[in-house]
Order: C-alpha cells, then structure tokens, then sequence
C-alpha cells in the first residue's frame, strides 16, 4: 500500500496471501509456565550475575552472589545475555541505524474513524497492511489483547537528529516517545501514509507508543565448554523476519532431540553447535537483506507495480526456503528422562 494523490486509504500495490496466527505473549508464556513439571526447580526473580564455563562442569554466580555449579547451563536469557558474554567474550549487538516505532490500541475504537469515504474497503480482520514510504515501512495487524482484538502496528525509519545515543541495546518504554520523537512519527505519518492509515496510527494513545532501536548480532558460536546459547542469546535478529519466537523455540525443540541422541556431553553440545550453529547467521543475513529493502534503501513505491514487488520481494528471501531450518514436532517421550554420560 502507498500513497495515491486521489484515494484516502491508498493504493493496493500488491496483495499477498499471507496466513498468519498471533499469539498473546502472556497467555503463551502462562501456557509453557503451566506445563513446566513440578520436577524442574523454578526459581522466578533469581537474577545470574555471570557464568563461567569449564571443561566438565559450569558455574553460576547469582546477583545474591551465591556460586553453584551445574552439569550444563543453557543461556536463554534473551538479547543481554550474560551466557553469552562466556561463550563469546565481546559480541556485542550492534546499531543498524534506523528504530522502528510500535504502538496498539483497543481495536474498536477503528469505529472512530468511519468508513473510508472513497469506497474503500473497511480494513479485515485478516488483513496484514504494509505501508510504503521513502525511507521507511510500516505494517500494521490485529492481536489478541487482554479483552478483545487490538490494533498493532511496526513502523520502521530512521529517526530524527536528537542527541540519542543509540548505541547501547535499549529501547523506550510505552510512554517515552514524546518531544521530537513523536513529533517526527507524527509528520512521516502525514506527510506520507495514506490519510486513513495515518488517523489508523494518530489514535494510538502516547502512553501505548514506544521506540526500539533496531539491533543484530551474528555469534560465530552456540556452545563452548559446559555453557550453550538459544533463543536470543545465541544471536539477535531485526524485527523483520518476525522469527525470534519460532527460532527459539526451534533451538528447544533441537536441544531436544540433540539430547535424546547423545551418549555424552561433548556429543550433545556438538550435535546442537551442528544443527543451529548457521541458523542464527542465515536469520541475521535474511532480517539485514529485509531491512535493507523496508528500511535502509527502499524503492520507489510510485513506479512498483505487483510483478515488480513480486520481483523485489524474491530478491530479499534469495533462495531461503523457510524459517529457522528446524521442524517444531518433537515427540514427547518421557521415559527418555536421562542424563548424558
Ligand atoms: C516489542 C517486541 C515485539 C516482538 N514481537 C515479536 C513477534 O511478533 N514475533 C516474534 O517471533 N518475535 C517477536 N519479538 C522477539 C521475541 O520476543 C524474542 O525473539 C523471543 O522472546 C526470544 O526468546 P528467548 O527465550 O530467547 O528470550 P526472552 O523471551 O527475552 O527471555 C529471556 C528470559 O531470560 C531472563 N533473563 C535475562 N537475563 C537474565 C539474568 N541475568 N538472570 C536471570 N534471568 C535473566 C529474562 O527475564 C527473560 O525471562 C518481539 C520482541 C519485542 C521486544
């Protein structure tokens, strides 16, 4: 979609099947929380402070400043990972050099804004809608909210010349995009999205506005002595696959089987080096090559017709045939309970 002098919802420049299901993070978390076995120790609220890897053993220092040691110590402990900082001293995630600004409100209140007048269908409930602007994209959807669908939009740009050090992996809470931050979101959404689509985004309420900060990080490596890195942690991805959940859940899924597979403890980290050792660094190339084409060096929205996006749209997957490279259907055998020798 992108602006058209004569239409307030724009021009459809290429519709795209595109079957997609959202999930409220918290119910999902409550999900897997609620199907942890009572077996497994569960210490909510008990921060790592650091972890040292040796060749039969890792140890973990707690912020109460308790030292315990483990068999193995499986860092998924997301984007500032502390495991990480064992496993590959220095990584550091590193500014892409554009922010994406997010917000969601209650989707009911899209009744405010009426039907658009020029004919232009109401916005389905199925509906992914991306926005193309010079510089920049937007994709808006719908999401499951604590009492009902919700509006959620992702817009990418390069942000205004404040002063903002950007070069440290942090983002600004809901609430914190005010001044020239809001200001400029303001005027690319008026100066370049169709007008309905800019009222989509001006009824989001500032305190359910925020800024991240675009970030990535490719690690060389998943495992090192007794420690081993999933989700997050072994490496950060731009937002623009939509990949994190699916990959970490992938890395648990072969965390799995590389275990029920393995007669030792080498052997188990070398098959799970061996099966997601590239994933991270093919999900860092397709979210950079993604990024580069929404973001950094978009095309001339005006002149792309369908055949033309198709075109553009292959040129970023380049040959990557899925997400991720791990199916999600591990068995579920129990009896299979061991240790590695
Ligand atoms: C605003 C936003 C929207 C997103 N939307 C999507 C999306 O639509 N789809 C998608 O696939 N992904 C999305 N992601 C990315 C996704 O959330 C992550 O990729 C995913 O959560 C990674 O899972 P993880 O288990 O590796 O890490 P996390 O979910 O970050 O979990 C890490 C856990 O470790 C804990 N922890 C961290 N450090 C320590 C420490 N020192 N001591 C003890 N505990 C610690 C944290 O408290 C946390 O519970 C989004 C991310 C953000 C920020």
């Amino acid at each position: 979609m992108a602006l058209d002098g004569n239409s307030r919802t724009g021009r459809v420049i290429w519709d795209q099947p595109f079957p997609f299901h959202s999930y409220h993070w918290g119910l999902l978390w409550r999900g897997q929380r609620a199907a942890t076995p009572p077996s497994v120790q569960y210490r909510q609220g008990a921060g790592v402070e650091s972890v040292r890897g040796f060749a039969d053993r890792a140890e973990v220092r707690l912020a109460t400043g308790a030292v315990e040691d483990f068999d193995l110590v499986i860092g998924a402990d997301g984007y500032r990972s502390v495991v990480r900082e064992a496993v590959c001293p220095g990584a550091r995630p590193s500014y892409a050099g554009y922010v994406c600004w997010r917000g969601s409100y209650p989707a009911d209140r899209l009744a405010e804004l009426g039907t658009p007048p020029d004919g232009g269908a109401d916005w389905p409930v199925t509906d992914a809608v991306t926005i193309g602007i010079p510089g920049g994209s937007c994709v808006l959807y719908r999401i499951p909210g604590p009492t009902g669908p919700m509006v959620n939009w992702v817009f990418y740009a390069t942000p205004p010349e404040t002063g903002l050090r950007l070069d440290d992996p942090t983002s600004f809470p809901p609430g914190g995009v005010t001044g020239e931050l809001a200001d400029h979101l303001a005027r690319l959404t008026q100066r370049w999205f169709p007008p309905y689509w800019a009222e989509v985004i001006g009824l989001t309420p500032p305190e359910h506005t925020f800024l991240q900060p675009i970030y990535d990080l490719r690690t060389e490596r998943t495992v090192a002595d007794r420690l081993l890195l999933g989700g997050d942690a072994a490496s950060v991805v731009r937002p623009h696959n939509t990949s994190g959940a699916a990959k970490a859940l992938q890395d648990a899924t072969a965390f799995e089987a590389a275990w029920r597979q393995a007669d030792s403890w080498d052997g188990l980290l070398a098959a799970y080096q061996a099966a997601r050792g590239a994933t991270g660094q093919e999900l860092v190339a397709l979210a950079r090559r993604l990024g580069l084409a929404q973001a950094e060096r978009t095309p001339d929205w005006s002149a792309m017709t369908e055949p033309a996006m198709a075109a553009w749209w292959q040129q970023q997957l380049d040959g990557a045939a899925d997400i991720g490279g791990q199916a999600m259907a591990a068995t579920r055998d129990t009896t299979a309970d061991v240790t590695p020798g």
